[in-house]
C-alpha cells in the first residue's frame, strides 16, 4: 500500500463535533502538505456550534467566523456527516476502525454545578439553558423562563454571565433585528423583570467580563448599570493585581465600574444591572419554586493573583423568582473515550489523549473546550486545534497500521444498516438559506429553525 498520506493513501481523520476547534483541526490538516479527507461529525442538523448557538444574538459581528468555517467547508478534502451522535448512532470503536485519527472536539456541553442546597428548584436556570434557548438550539427549545418576577439574579461574572444579563436588560427594540429566536423575543417582551443583579463571589478586580462586553452596559436603552461606590473599596493585594502590566483588561473593567458607579441613575430607564461582589450563594429557598437566595458575605485571602473567595459566616437574603447560573461550563464524557471526572475535560498532553496512567491512547486526539476547558475566545480555538494537528501529523507513521481504512463509506454503510440519514453540508446550506429567507421579512439576519424535524423537511 502506498504511503499514509499520499493521494492514493491519504490521511483519514474524524473529527467530532463542527464547533469553531472541529473547523479549525479541519482547516489545519486539509493546508497540511500531505493529502488528507476529513470527516467531520456533528450532532445536530446544523454546524458551527457555539457560534450558532451559543455567541449572543446581539454580536453578529463575532458570527462572521462562520465566513471562515464555510471557506473550509468548501474544500472538496472536507465532509460533514451531521444530524448523527458518536457513542449512539455510531460508536467510537467504528470510528477507530473507519478512520486512522479521531478528534474529539465536542466542546463543554454542560454546567457546573454550585453545589448548594435549592439548586435544582423551579426558578434556578443554568446559563446553558437560557443561552442555548435564546439561540434557539433544537436541545433548549421548549424550556419555559418566567419573566414575570421583579427581579433575576445572575451568579457569576464572566462574559456569559454578560450576555445572560445583557439580553435580559435589553428592550425589544435592541434585540428584534438579531437572529434572536422568536420564542424567546416573544417571552422577553413579555418580561417585567425590573432589577438584575449580576453577583461574583470575588471583587471587582477579579471580576472575568472582557472591558467591551462590560462596556455594553453603559450603553443600553432602558438599563442603568448599578455599581456603588463602596463596592469598589479594594484590599492592598487587589490594588496590586490592577497595578500589573499584563492585568490590563482588568484594569479597564474597574475603571468601568468606577464610571457606572458615578453615573446619575437616568430614571426615565425602566431596568437596573445591578453589579455585586464577594457574595457567594450558600441556599435557594422556596416551596415549590425559587423565592430567595441566601448569600454568604466572602472575604479575599492569598496573594495577588491567586486570591480566592472566603465565607465570613454573615449571611444575607436576596428575594428573587428566577435565578441564573454562569459559573462555567464542562465537558460531557463520550463512551469509550478518556474523562477526567473532575476537571470535564478528556485528558490528554497537548491534544494526544490520555488514560489514567498518562499513556497516550492511539488515534485519540482532542481540541476546543473539551481540551483545555471552557476558556478563550472563539479565536483561541485555533490554535488549539494546531498544536493538536501537528501532534497527529507528527504521529503519522504510528497511524498507519497497514490496514485500509474505509472512512466515510463505512460511516454511511453503518447508517444506512441503521436507517439513519445523515444530513450533509449541502442539505445544511439549504436549511441555512432557508432561514435566511424567513428572517429578511422580519429585517432578521435570519429566523432559525429550532426544531430538528423542521430543519430536515428542508432538506428533503
Ligand atoms: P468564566 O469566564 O470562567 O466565568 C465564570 C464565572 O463564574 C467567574 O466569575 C467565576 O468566579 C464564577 N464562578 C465559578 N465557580 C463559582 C462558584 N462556585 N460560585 C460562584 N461563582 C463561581 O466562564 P464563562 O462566563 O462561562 O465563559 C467561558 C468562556 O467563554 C470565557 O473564556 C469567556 O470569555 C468566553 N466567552 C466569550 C464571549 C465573548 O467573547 N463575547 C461570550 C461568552 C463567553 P471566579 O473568577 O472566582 O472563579
Amino acid at each position: 500500500m502506498s504511503t499514509l498520506g499520499t493521494e492514493q493513501n491519504p490521511l483519514l481523520v474524524a473529527i467530532v463535533g463542527s464547533g469553531p476547534s472541529g473547523f479549525y483541526a479541519a482547516e489545519a490538516l486539509i493546508k497540511s502538505e500531505i493529502a488528507v479527507k476529513v470527516d467531520v461529525l456533528e450532532k445536530l442538523p446544523s454546524p458551527f456550534g457555539l457560534v450558532r448557538s451559543g455567541v449572543a444574538p446581539d454580536h453578529q459581528k463575532l458570527k462572521q467566523a462562520i465566513k471562515l468555517y464555510e471557506k473550509i467547508a468548501d474544500s472538496s478534502d472536507f465532509n460533514l456527516i451531521a444530524n448523527i451522535t458518536i457513542g449512539i448512532d455510531i460508536t467510537v470503536e467504528e470510528l477507530c476502525a473507519s478512520h486512522h485519527a479521531v478528534i474529539f472536539t465536542c466542546g463543554a456541553e454542560s454546567d457546573r454545578k454550585l453545589g448548594v442546597p435549592g439548586e435544582d428548584l423551579k426558578g434556578s436556570y443554568t446559563a446553558t439553558e437560557f443561552v442555548g434557548w435564546y439561540n434557539g438550539h433544537p436541545d433548549y427549545r421548549d424550556r419555559e423562563f418566567d419573566l414575570s418576577h421583579d427581579v433575576a439574579v445572575i451568579i457569576g461574572q464572566g462574559n456569559v454571565a454578560a450576555d445572560v444579563s445583557r439580553i435580559l436588560s435589553k428592550t425589544v427594540d435592541e434585540l428584534k433585528y438579531t437572529d434572536i429566536a422568536q420564542h424567546a423575543l416573544d417571552t422577553l417582551a413579555e418580561s417585567k423583570l425590573r432589577e438584575i443583579h449580576v453577583i461574583g463571589r470575588r471583587g471587582p478586580a477579579q471580576a472575568k467580563f472582557t472591558p467591551k462586553e462590560l462596556r455594553e452596559f453603559g450603553e443600553l436603552t432602558d438599563c442603568n448599570p448599578i455599581v456603588t461606590e463602596q463596592d469598589l473599596l479594594l484590599g492592598l493585594e487587589s490594588i496590586s493585581e490592577l497595578e500589573e502590566k499584563s492585568n490590563v483588561a482588568s484594569k479597564k473593567i474597574y475603571d468601568l465600574f468606577c464610571e457606572f458607579s458615578k453615573r446619575d441613575i437616568d430614571n426615565n430607564k425602566s431596568k437596573q444591572c445591578i453589579f455585586s461582589f464577594l457574595m457567594s450563594p450558600k441556599e435557594l429557598v422556596g416551596d415549590s419554586r425559587l423565592e430567595k437566595i441566601v448569600l454568604e458575605i466572602n472575604s479575599l485571602s492569598g496573594e495577588p493573583f491567586k486570591q480566592s473567595a472566603r465565607g465570613s459566616g454573615k449571611m444575607i437574603e436576596l428575594e428573587s423568582g428566577i435565578l441564573f447560573r454562569s459559573i462555567g461550563y464542562r465537558g460531557i464524557p463520550i463512551k469509550g473515550v478518556p474523562f477526567h471526572e473532575s476537571w470535564g475535560i478528556i485528558p490528554n498532553a497537548k491534544g494526544r489523549v490520555t488514560d489514567n496512567d498518562n499513556n497516550v491512547v492511539p488515534q485519540f486526539y482532542t481540541a476546543g473546550w473539551i481540551k483545555r476547558g471552557p476558556s478563550g475566545i472563539i479565536g483561541t480555538n485555533r490554535a488549539c486545534s494546531v498544536e493538536t494537528v501537528s501532534c497527529l501529523l507528527e504521529d503519522l507513521k504510528k497511524l498507519d497500521n497497514g490496514i485500509k481504512k474505509s472512512g466515510a463509506d463505512a460511516i454511511y454503510k453503518i447508517l444506512q444498516s441503521m436507517n439513519i440519514h445523515p444530513v450533509n453540508y449541502d442539505d445544511w446550506k439549504k436549511i441555512d438559506a432557508k432561514e435566511i429567507q424567513r428572517g429578511e421579512p422580519k429585517g432578521k439576519p435570519r429566523e432559525k429553525y429550532t426544531y430538528i424535524d423542521e430543519m430536515l423537511s428542508v432538506t428533503e
